[in-house]
């Protein structure tokens, strides 16, 4: 049927060039009418608080099913919505939707659950981009403090231009954190003066983070900079028992990953609410 034959068409995004500019094009279609059809969804991935094993928050990740292609990952389109603007509508929506469900969910008993949201730089730099942040706010009458904007490192190329736009949005009251953290090969320097809360190790870090002397001097060293620097400290993609150990003997306290959740449909989120309860 339709769908298998797009399931075939999705594989020439590794065939030859030709063949992936016009999937990308085609994508590109998709793209514009996604939002009004609604193919999009979120799921939400657990933060533990790892000394408990609780949950105290999740981060939003969008997900695209494509009527043709089925299910195409966010590192495939996102670039794409970048590149033709399409990045701001959706990312409302995406901001638009994780506020409201984070809001049901704090009505239903979770009243300190905190949500994470993933935004491009397109989007900081939008000049209305806070403004619309704060309606949506209001919309649901939600506290800013529980709403944490994730920025991707490696895509801030010029980290002065963004500091008025960071300070913008942290003036709304919410939260900012660096996601990624230490692929982006930029200078440190911008840490003494970016007006952010949280760093996320990114996972790359702790994939070989135990095997070798190196990779575990690097973890310590960022969760000790991360401390001292007096940010919020993230570690993702947890998958054993022994990082989850290695981390809390480094002083660093949540973390997300495969070891506690994949990231969950809002139903599955909520059977993992009854089995991790109550915040901290
Ligand atoms: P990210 O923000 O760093 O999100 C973490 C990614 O790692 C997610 O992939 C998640 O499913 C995956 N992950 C979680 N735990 C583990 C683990 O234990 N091991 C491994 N190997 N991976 C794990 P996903 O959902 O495919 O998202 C990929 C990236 O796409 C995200 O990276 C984020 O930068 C971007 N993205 C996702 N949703 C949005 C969105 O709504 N807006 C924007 N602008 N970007 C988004
Ligand atoms: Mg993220
Ligand atoms: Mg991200
Ligand atoms: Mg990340």
């Amino acid at each position: 049927d339709a769908k298998e034959k797009g399931r075939d068409n999705y594989q020439f995004f590794n065939a030859s060039l030709n063949e992936s500019m016009r999937v990308k094009m085609h994508l590109e279609n998709g793209l514009r009418k996604a939002v009004h059809r609604q193919e999009f969804t979120l799921c939400y991935q657990p933060l533990i608080y790892l000394p408990t094993g609780r949950i105290i928050g999740t981060e939003a990740l969008i997900r695209w099913e494509h009527p043709e292609f089925g299910n195409i990952p966010p590192s495939d389109f996102i670039p794409v919505a970048e590149d033709t603007g399409l990045i701001i509508p959706i990312g409302d929506w995406v901001i638009e939707e994780a506020c409201r469900q984070n809001k049901v969910w704090q009505n239903e008993g979770h009243e300190k659950l905190s949500i994470a949201v993933n935004i491009s730089v397109k989007q900081l730099e939008d000049p209305g981009f806070p403004d619309r942040i704060k309606k949506i706010l209001a919309s649901f009458d939600m506290d800013p403090s529980f709403l944490e904007l994730e920025i991707t490192e490696g895509m801030m190329q010029d980290f002065d231009s963004s500091i008025p736009n960071i300070k913008r949005l942290k003036d709304l009251g919410l939260k900012i954190s660096i996601d990624d953290f230490g692929t982006g090969y930029s200078s440190l320097s911008y840490l003494k003066v970016l007006p952010i809360d949280t760093l996320k190790i990114d996972k790359s870090f702790l994939d070989d983070s135990l095997e070798s002397f190196r990779g575990q001097a690097l973890v310590k060293t960022i969760i000790d900079m991360g401390i001292n620097l007096q940010f919020n400290v993230i570690a993702e993609g947890i998958e054993d028992r022994m990082q989850v150990e290695f981390l809390l003997s480094q002083g660093c306290l949540i973390g997300q990953g495969y070891f506690y959740s994949e990231p969950l449909s809002p139903t599955k989120c909520e059977e993992f609410f009854q089995k991790h309860l109550s915040p901290r």
